[in-house]
């Protein structure tokens, strides 16, 4: 399918699947060897990164853990900004070597804020793999260590992504068409 129908919205092809498959190999690849002679922790960050998260690990020649958070804000009733913390969080991360998996890495918000509250756990390392990366929208200081493609800023959905909760099924990822 080269456009689909998203709500309201209409989005042309951008990823097809194979290209999204071949690339997702590749990092899988390049994990296991960084993290050869380890078992790291591969924390997937819901909901966007189901999908990726699926694929990758299938493609891992380590063994690895697999746990899922998802990823909360709260408004500080007094302080400045927001917090983000981990529900469903139950590894204990003392000395391990942590794998953020995220499907995409836009203002860096998200990561920037939940990276102190992973940190007070101890963790002997922390490594972020991200799908997909918007590097004109990004804001932080991240340092990203396996990114699957560097992206104009444009929304897209698709392969785990959603728009309103729809289209997360889709095996291409898509961006929002020209009207
Ligand atoms: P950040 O905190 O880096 O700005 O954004 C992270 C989250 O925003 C992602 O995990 C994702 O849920 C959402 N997001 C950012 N850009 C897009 C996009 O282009 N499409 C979709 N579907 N979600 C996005």
């Amino acid at each position: 399918m080269s456009r689909i129908q998203v709500l309201d919205k209409t989005f042309e092809i951008f990823l097809e699947s194979d290209a999204i498959q071949r690339r997702v190999k590749e990092m899988a690849q390049q994990i296991s060897a960084d993290c050869a002679g380890t078992r790291p922790l591969f924390l997937s960050i819901l909901n966007g990164s189901f999908l990726f998260t699926a694929d990758l690990v299938r493609h891992l020649t380590i063994e690895p853990e697999i746990s899922f958070i998802k990823l909360a804000s709260y408004k500080g009733m007094r302080s400045t900004g927001s917090f983000t913390t981990a529900i469903g969080l139950d590894v204990d991360l003392l000395d391990r070597e942590v794998i953020l998996v995220e499907d995409i890495v836009d203002t860096g918000n998200t990561l920037f804020q939940f990276l102190p509250h992973l940190l007070q756990q101890q963790p002997r390392s922390v490594r972020i793999a991200t799908l997909l990366h918007k590097p004109e929208a990004t804001r932080h200081p991240l340092t990203l260590d396996y990114v699957g493609f560097s992206i104009p800023n444009k929304f897209v959905v698709g392969y785990g992504l959603d728009y309103d909760g729809w289209g997360r099924q889709h095996g291409s990822i898509y961006q929002l068409a020209a009207e």
